[in-house]
Parts: structure tokens; sequence; C-alpha cells
């Protein structure tokens, strides 16, 4: 019987002792990174020249030079081989949003048919995988397989320690032979080298000459759960779909809010620990670990790094979580929504602009405020491209952030909602507003920033720009933190879509003050005329106050902005004439390649959201309703033992009726659960009609059925209850 697994699950939970966490031998300062073969290793292995060149490489984003590739080869091999590992593998992010490996062994043999460990340059730098298993979305037929993988210099190769198997592992690109972008980190890649030259196009203009790069830089901010395997393995549902499909809200939830910020429990603690070792010995630079508000929620963030490397850091963050976890007897779940009722988790990606010269400007970040008139009203400059860039793009935005799990978060009154809009914090609105409401106009810029009390910026207080926890684009004092991006995302598709709404937007500010300082020599005065324009044209996508509450629905509706809630509206964005100008435009993705990521899209949400519904039908048929019909049966035995026995008040029987009829229904409300199944399933030409069918009757009928279990789970006796209910998951003894 089920229930006797629960309590089993219950007792080994109860009787488990905290496990220590395996500790690298001397301090993190020591260890940190020494799975990592980067700047520091290879300037040390490598000949002067051969690491001049690699860096440059490196530096300017490109392919390394075939003729330097078979000395870095055979470094990196001798290094790896010296930490053990035995296989080398082109790791890359194929749009599944997963990480993808094939794993080939250093071995071979020479003339003589002895062993020997060999690894080329050519091995490094290229590989081929069988393409035709990756989602492709129509781009390569899948006949027609051919696709490879090539190194990205730019991201260190590491090693990664699973057990005692230790496997090198070359971060790398995956396109087409025709060099169509099949993954996420292409059309980053693209998109990072696209903003930097729009940017240093403005800069030249307004000025800031010898600029090298502007970089993007990230810090995405990490929320799971952690819950114990035991019960996760009981629930079909979390095994299957990563969220629960039933359970009933226990009594207590998050309402005490004790969690947030609380002790970590020690088990856990070891846990967490054991990460972030892993972690530090691939060079990722993990600073905060906290509790976060639902029971069982935590949250990692790093120092923030260039966007492109923050990336890779951030899917090695998911998957070492995910493995550290199950040494632990823990689950990690990165599920944008697993538990009904209480928090969902999120990833915020804290980012900005900066740059890198050879002069002062070096490391400027372009999104702090400055000292000088000159330095702020670059700064209003660059802010002003976010803001349009966000304001034009918004429905692209949305659409980058949309899939079945981040779905039950948005809007849903705990989580930024659908609408995208952008807060600036007090002051900054101020001067905002001030700007756009012509103050000040007609004075130079110096004068007027006097007048409008920012001759000098104040460093502006994290306190100042932090307290609005609803916005889903918020300017935190030096950096946008775009916080409606779900927890188990690849964020290199929303980032993407930032950097390409704002390198848009860099380019059109470009061309309006070109056009500007024909008329005038004055650069700051001119800049400041054309900020005055773009804080005008974007107004409505400012929000101040709270982004949870029903009048902001309203009110952003009647400014005009999009409030797409269910992902296919949402992933529809990805096909207006806005959206396809925006990737063509600067060359970040041909038309075929935006067509193709909005299919694979699509066709992955009606593919999570078909899991679901066939799991939900299946754990109905074959736990829930078995259990409840076994208890009434159990009920109407007592019954009749009762009355046989002469017994006048028969309670049972009543709850045995409303069991029954509650039952009845669940089975209703399920034969109209696996007609839409059906009805979906002979839907496949149709990938829209399909879309709309499971966003809406599909979810429908399966919040029906979750509505009449939830019911019975809190009407069937304890023990008969088949499933791991809520209170024992999340509030473990
Ligand atoms: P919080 O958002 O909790 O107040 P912080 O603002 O200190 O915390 O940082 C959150 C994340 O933002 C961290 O990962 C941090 O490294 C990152 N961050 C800080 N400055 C920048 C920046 N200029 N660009 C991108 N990320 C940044
Ligand atoms: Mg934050």
């Amino acid at each position: 019987m089920a229930s006797s697994s629960r309590k089993a699950a219950l007792t080994s939970i109860a009787n488990r002792l905290p496990k220590g966490s395996a500790t690298p031998a001397g301090t993190v300062a020591e260890y940190f990174g020494i799975n990592t073969f980067g700047a520091r290793q290879m300037r040390a292995k490598l000949p002067k020249d051969v690491f001049a060149k690699l860096q440059a490489a490196i530096r300017h984003g490109k392919k390394l030079d075939i003729e330097i590739a078979p000395t870095v080869a055979q470094a990196i091999k001798e290094w790896a081989i010296s930490r053990g590992a035995s296989h080398f593998t082109h790791w890359f992010l194929p749009q599944t949003g997963m990480t993808a490996e094939k794993h080939d062994a250093f071995l071979t043999f020479d003339e003589n048919k002895s062993a020997i460990e060999q690894f080329s340059g050519a091995q490094l730098i290229q590989s081929e995988p069988d393409a035709s298993s990756f989602p492709s979305g129509g781009l390569r037929a899948t006949w027609e397989a051919r696709g490879y993988t090539a190194w990205n210099p730019a991201s260190p190769v590491f090693i990664v320690e699973s057990g005692n198997v230790r496997t090198l592992c070359i971060p790398s690109v995956f396109i087409g032979y025709n060099g169509e972008a099949l993954d996420e980190m292409t059309p980053l890649l693209r998109s990072s080298d696209i903003l930097s030259e729009k940017a240093i196009k403005l800069l030249t203009l307004i000025g800031d000459k010898g600029v090298d790069r502007v970089g993007t830089t990230l810090g995405p901010e990490q929320e799971y759960f952690l819950i114990d395997r035991t019960h996760f393995a009981l629930r079909p549902d979390l095994v299957m779909a990563n969220r629960t499909l039933l359970g009933a809200p226990p009594p207590r939830g998050q309402q005490l809010e004790d969690h947030y910020f609380g002790g970590i429990p020690e088990r856990i603690q070891a846990c967490i620990a054991e990460v972030e070792h892993e972690l530090y010995k691939l060079g990722v630079p993990i600073m905060t670990r906290h509790n976060e508000v639902a029971p069982c929620q935590f949250e990692m963030a790093p120092l923030f790094e260039e966007t492109d490397l923050a990336v890779d850091h951030n899917q090695l963050v998911m998957s070492v979580l995910r493995r550290v976890a199950m040494r632990h007897g823990l689950q990690a779940i990165l599920h944008e929504k697993p538990f009904a009722g209480v928090n969902g988790s999120g990833k915020h990606c804290n980012w900005s602009m900066s740059i890198s010269s050879d002069n002062e400007l070096d490391g400027l970040n372009l999104l702090r405020p400055g000292k000088t008139p000159h330095q702020n009203v670059r700064f209003l400059l660059f802010l002003a491209a976010v803001l349009k860039g966000v304001h034009k793009h918004a429905g692209v935005l949305r659409a980058g952030i949309g899939t079945s799990g981040n779905e039950h978060r948005l809007g849903a009154n705990e989580a930024p909602p659908a609408i995208i809009s952008v807060f600036m914090g007090a002051t900054l609105t101020r001067l905002i507003e001030d700007i756009a409401a012509g103050k000040q106009a007609g004075k130079g810029a110096a004068e007027a920033l006097i007048s409008l009390g920012v001759a000098k910026l104040p460093e502006i207080e994290k306190d100042n720009t932090d307290r609005n926890r609803t916005s889903p684009f918020a300017f935190t004092g030096n950096k946008f933190e775009f916080r409606a991006v779900g927890a188990s995302q690849a964020i290199a598709w929303p980032v993407t879509i930032v950097n390409a709404a704002v390198a848009e937007a860099i380019e059109e500010l470009t061309e309006q003050l070109a056009a500007e300082l024909k008329k005038t020599k004055k650069v700051d005065d001119a800049i400041l005329k054309v900020v005055r324009a773009a804080f005008r044209s974007t107004s409505a996508v400012r929000f101040e106050g709270n982004n949870y509450s029903d009048a902001w629905v309203k009110e952003a509706e009647k400014r005009g902005l999009l409030n797409l809630r269910r992902t296919p509206e949402a992933l529809a964005q990805l096909q207006t004439p806005r959206a396809k100008t925006l990737f063509t435009g600067l060359g970040i993705l041909s038309k075929e390649e935006l067509e193709s990521r909005y299919h694979i899209r699509m066709e992955r949400y009606v593919k999570d959201m078909l899991i679901e519904m066939h799991t939900l039908k299946e754990m109905v048929d074959t736990m829930i309703l078995p259990a409840v019909y076994s208890y009434q049966g159990s009920l109407a035995r007592g019954a009749a033992e009762a009355k046989a026995a002469g017994i006048k008040e028969i309670a049972s029987v009543e709850r045995a009726n409303e069991v029954g009829a509650l039952a009845k229904k669940l089975k209703a409300e399920r034969d109209t659960l696996a007609k839409l199944i059906d009805k979906a399933e002979h839907m496949h030409e149709d990938l829209e009609g399909c879309g709309t069918l499971v966003t809406g009757a599909g979810a429908d009928a399966m919040a029906k059925v979750r509505d009449c279990s939830d019911a019975l789970e809190l009407l069937v006796a304890d023990d008969a209850w088949p499933l791991p209910k809520y209170r024992e998951m999340l509030f473990p003894v």
C-alpha cells in the first residue's frame, strides 16, 4: 500500500543525520578554479607568442587560430590528464534548456599498438555530434543531420567530477553546416558583439575615445527548492514534470514569514556548502546563500561576470545543484512553481554594460552615475537606451521568459506580472520626469543639471532603488535587474533579447545624436536633448507602484502595455515584424533562425503541458481514485458492521457519501481531461491550435481535477492517502 511507503519515507527522514560536506584541502582561495584551465594556467604552460594569440582571440571573441590550436590542445591535455581526466567533450547549449555533451576518450594507439593519450588541435576546436536529435525548429531537416560544435575560447575549459570520473569539458557553440545557430550561445555571442559595436560608435560620437569593447555584465541570482529525495521519488508529478500537479494546501505555508533569511538547517547547509566547493573548483564565484520566502526554498548568487561566462556558469550552478543534492539524499527543484500556494522560483538577472579600454575609461560601468556633468549625461544616455529598448521590445522580452513553468509565476501575485515595465526609484524618476517635462530646456547641459539639482548625481542609494520587489525590470543603483526570468531557464536567450533591444536603441540614439550634432557643437547639450526625447517617448513603460495590484493591470492597459498571461500569446511576439526587424536588422538571428526559435519554444510548451496532463490523468487513475474507492469501501464495511451490531447513529455513512460524490466529480473531470489529451495528441500538424487547446481548456481541466482531488485529500484518512503531502515535503522533521 502506498501509504506504507509514505510512512517508511517519514521514518527514514526523521532518522537521517546531516551528512558532512566533502571539503577540498586548503582554503577557498587555494582551490578556487583548480578544475579550470583559464588564462592564468595557459600563461604558465604556453609559449609566449601562442599565449598572446590565444589572449587576442579571447579578447575579441574570435575563433582560435588553427596554427596555434595543436600547442594549446597539448597544454590542455597534459593539464587534464594530470587532473585525472580520461575523456573530453564539447559542452554546449542546445535549445533544450540543458547542456549537452558526448564524451570521447583521449585513448588512442600508436604505430606499435601501444596505448597513448592524444588530443589534437582539431579535436579542441571542433567536433561533430549527430545533430539530428536536438531541436532545430525546422532549421535543418533531420535527414541532413550535420552540425558541429566549435570551442568558444572566451570560456575556459573545465573538468567535471562525477564520482571518481573526471571529464574535460570544452565550452562550445553548436552550429549547422551553413552557419545556422542551433544553440543558445551563438545568438548570445552575436548580441554581445553587436551591442559592443553600437555602444563604441555612440561613445566615440560623444568624445569617449579608445574603447576596445563594451561588454555586458551579468549576475544571476538563482532560486531553488531542496526537498527530501525519498518524497520526490514517491511523487510521479515531481519526477515527470518537476512540479506537484496535486496537493492540498497545508494549514501552514509561508504566512509566518519565518523562513526568509532564517537559519539554514544543518542537513541543507552541508549540501549547499558542497555545491559551493564544487563550484569554486570550477571557478564560479558564488558569494551569497540564504533562505528564500517559501519553506525549503533557497537562493545562491555569484559575483557578476562578463555575460558570456556568467551564462555558462549559471548552467554549471544548475547542474552542480542537481547532482550534489542527490549525494545528500536531497532533490534540487528548479521549476518555477513546484508547489501551489507558496512562492515560486525566479532567476533575477542583474545586468549592466561596462567598458574595456587601455585608457582611464577601462572598467567604467555605463549605468553608474558619475561626478561630472559629462559623466552624468553619458549615464542618462545609456539609461535612456535601456528604457527605449524595454519599451519598444516589451513583447519580445516577455516571449524570452515564456515557458510552461514561468506561466505559473508571472502575474500570480508573488512574482512580477506578465506586464513588462521598468522601475527607476524615486530619485531618478524625479530627474527623468523633470528632464522630460522640459524643465531647464534651453539651458546648457551643465547648468541644466545644476538647476535640476544633479550637478553631481549622488551615488544612487541601493535602498532607494531596491525597494520595489514587484517590478519585472528594476534599476538597482548601477545595474538593471530582470526579475521575471524563470529559475529553470537557460538565461542565454532572455539576456540575448536584452542585449539586442538595448543595442538597437543605442543605434537609434546614435543616429538622433549625430543629427543633433550637425546643429550644435556642444556635445553634452545635444545628448541632453536626445535623452529628453527618449524619456518622453518611453514614459509609458516606467512604473513605480505595486505591480501585483489589479489597479496596475487596468492602468497598463490604458497605457497600451502588453499583458500576455499565457505562453503561446507571449511566444507569438517572436513572429511580429518588430521582432523580425530587431533580430535580422542587427544580424543576431536570420529570419529562419528566429522562426525556428519560435517553433522550438511552442513545441516545448505543448510537450510540457501534455506531459503534465498525462501524468495527472495517470495519477488520478492509478493512485487517487483507487485510494478513494478503497477508503470508501472501508467506511462501507465499518457501517455494515455497525449496523449488524445494532448501532443506531452511523456517522460514516454520511462521510462515505461525501467522498463518493467528490470521487464521482473527480472521475468526470478526469474524463474531460482524457478527452482533451486525446484531442491534443491528434493535432500534431497544428501547433498553434494545439497550443491554444492545452493552454486554455487543458489548463482548466487540470485545475478542476486538482480541485476535486485536493478536496478529497482533506477528507480521506491520512494513512490511506497515497502521496506525500505538502506538510511532509515542505516541513521535514
Ligand atoms: P541584491 O540584489 O540582493 O541587493 P546585490 O545588488 O549586491 O544584491 O547583487 C545582486 C547581484 O547583482 C550579484 O550577483 C552582483 O554581483 C550583481 N551585480 C552587481 N553589480 C553588477 C553589475 N554592474 N552588473 C551586473 N551584475 C551586477
Ligand atoms: Mg536582487
